[in-house]
């Protein structure tokens, strides 16, 4: 894992950063740390050497979506600290359970991607506007059909989950990037995605943090071009 700090709040862990890269984040609170996604794998021993540096606890785990390589490290890190609080937004909680139907009202295009089976369940259900800690839950769907992204209230970095990709060319989800071109095919609905890709814009950003590739600060130009770019290909 490439472990890497950010400011005062916010450290990101990178499994396989040269080949496929996958974040994870750890947003540092005054009653301790919360995981935002996973990886693959467990990041429970990173994690613990992190928590003795910083003297800090791990509280809480959030997920930004359903994917596997966002959920899959949670049952490692459970076991680990069983007494942690994990959550995900409430449309998400049904894939994680295996359930890919779609509500009347959604864009009947097919679920996407790489789930995996797992034996745990969330412990809270998350809606727009909840808060964790100092991350305030944005709605973000398209690349799943209940996304989510967190926006920190301290100052305003946002962790956008698979909502924009940066790891080979700052992209929308659903814009396929040929250098790293998974997050694309994993895509429930593109034109969703790019209104999500403009109202996270309207958030104007001080630093994003995205699931795939390194952090952008001051990223409201970059999100811009992308989202020109999205507006061309899903033309
Ligand atoms: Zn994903």
């Amino acid at each position: 894992m490439r472990i890497s700090r950010h400011g005062p709040h916010l450290v990101q862990l990178t499994r396989y950063p040269t080949v496929f890269p996958m974040n994870c984040y750890l947003v540092l609170e005054q009653d301790g740390l919360t995981l935002v996604d996973s990886t693959t794998g467990s990041p429970a021993a990173e994690i613990a050497a992190l928590a003795r540096d910083l003297g800090l606890e791990l509280r809480r785990i959030t997920l930004t979506h359903a994917h596997g390589d966002h959920a899959g490290g949670v049952a490692g890190v459970r076991e680990r600290f069983p007494d942690v609080e994990v959550s995900i937004g409430e449309r998400d909680a049904r894939l994680l359970a295996g359930d890919k139907g779609l509500d009347e009202g959604e864009p009947q295009t097919p679920v996407k991607g790489y789930f995996v089976k797992i034996d745990w369940k969330p412990d809270r259900l998350l809606r727009p506007g909840d808060r964790i800690g100092s991350l305030e839950v944005v709605p973000s769907p398209g690349h799943t059909p209940g996304h989510i992204s967190f926006l920190d209230q301290r100052d305003r970095t946002l962790i956008a989950g698979d909502a924009f990709q940066t790891r080979g060319g700052m992209a929308v989800s659903g814009v396929l990037r040929p250098l790293f071109p998974f997050p694309a095919f994993a895509t429930w609905n593109k034109a969703t995605a790019l209104a999500t890709a403009e109202a996270l814009r309207e958030l104007r950003p001080f630093c994003l943090a995205v699931g795939h590739g390194n952090m952008l600060h001051n990223p409201v130009a970059a999100m811009d071009r992308a989202i020109e770019a999205a507006r061309r290909a899903f033309r």
